[in-house]
């Protein structure tokens, strides 16, 4: 897939501008270690993919991102601002990273549209008319300018997560973050959803995402993390780590997804 919109951000040596950087994040749910010095950074504009099996930590690194959830120890930057820090306010971190998560968390009692304007005037302070507006121009984004006035329960799954979808970009986000937003859909209505992803990989806009639809990986992704055990076992890009890993580990999980 071509990135031409995301200028020059293909010729950049990787490192050179970290939107996000995760250094030495640890973190245990009672005695289980969940996360094991986890580090890694993502660039403005990249698109990195986090894979691994079910347990491996993958959901609580996003949510230590968002402060939907305390590190027990390292600290998580967007930028200058330390994620991490207690002084740092979790709704400001939320303000400027977006979330969709798997399940499709929509008020069931508003409107597609009142979904997406409720944070633009609760959070933003936005008068009715200028959310409305707003609201409007993000469901279009995401191909449901005739369904604003609908229901959650009028709505496919697709159709609800590509609501959530336009909730999260209302807020501007600098970095949005997806935790398996596919993985409860039919393939048919996955691809809907991915659709919208892969337009907003056009975009350029910074993301990490949860997945284990390798057909985005492949060709949305600049890199891929395999997560396993709560550690980073290898990273990097597509081809590599699905042709040539460097771990056995690697190899064996892409063999069980395929
Ligand atoms: P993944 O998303 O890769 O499937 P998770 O991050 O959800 O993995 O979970 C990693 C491990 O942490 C699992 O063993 C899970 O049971 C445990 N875990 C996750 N959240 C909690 C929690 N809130 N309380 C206790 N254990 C948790
Ligand atoms: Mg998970």
């Amino acid at each position: 897939m071509s990135r031409e919109t995301a200028g020059t951000a293909d010729d950049r040596e990787p490192g050179t501008d970290p939107l996000l950087r995760i250094e030495d994040v640890r973190k245990s749910y009672g005695s289980e270690e969940v996360l094991r010095d986890v580090s890694m950074t993502v660039d403005r504009g990249d698109v990195e993919v986090l894979v691994g099996p079910s347990g491996s930590g993958k959901s609580t690194l996003l949510q230590c991102i968002n402060r939907l959830t305390e590190v027990d120890s390292g600290r998580i930057f967007l930028e200058d601002l330390e994620i991490t820090a207690p002084e740092t306010d979790p709704n400001e971190v939320r303000g400027r990273i977006g979330m969709v998560f798997q399940d499709i968390n929509l008020f069931t009692h508003l409107t597609a549209r009142k979904n997406v304007t409720l944070g633009l005037e609760k959070v933003r302070g936005m008068d009715r008319e200028e959310a409305r507006l707003r609201a409007d121009e993000e469901l279009d984004r995401v191909g449901l300018a005739d369904q604003a006035d609908s229901y959650p329960a009028q709505l496919s799954g697709g159709q609800k997560q590509r609501v959530g979808i336009a909730r999260a970009l209302a807020m501007d986000p600098e970095l949005m973050l997806f935790d398996e937003p596919t993985s409860a859909l039919d393939p048919e209505l996955s691809n809907e959803v991915l659709a919208v992803m892969e337009q907003l990989v056009e975009e350029g806009m910074t993301m990490v995402v949860v997945t284990h639809e390798m057909r985005f990986a492949r060709g949305g992704a600049t890199g891929i993390t395999f997560l396993d055990e709560g550690e980073i076992v290898e990273r990097g890009p597509p081809e590599t780590l699905f042709e040539n890993p460097d771990h056995e580990r690697t190899a064996r999980f892409f063999e069980s997804i395929r």
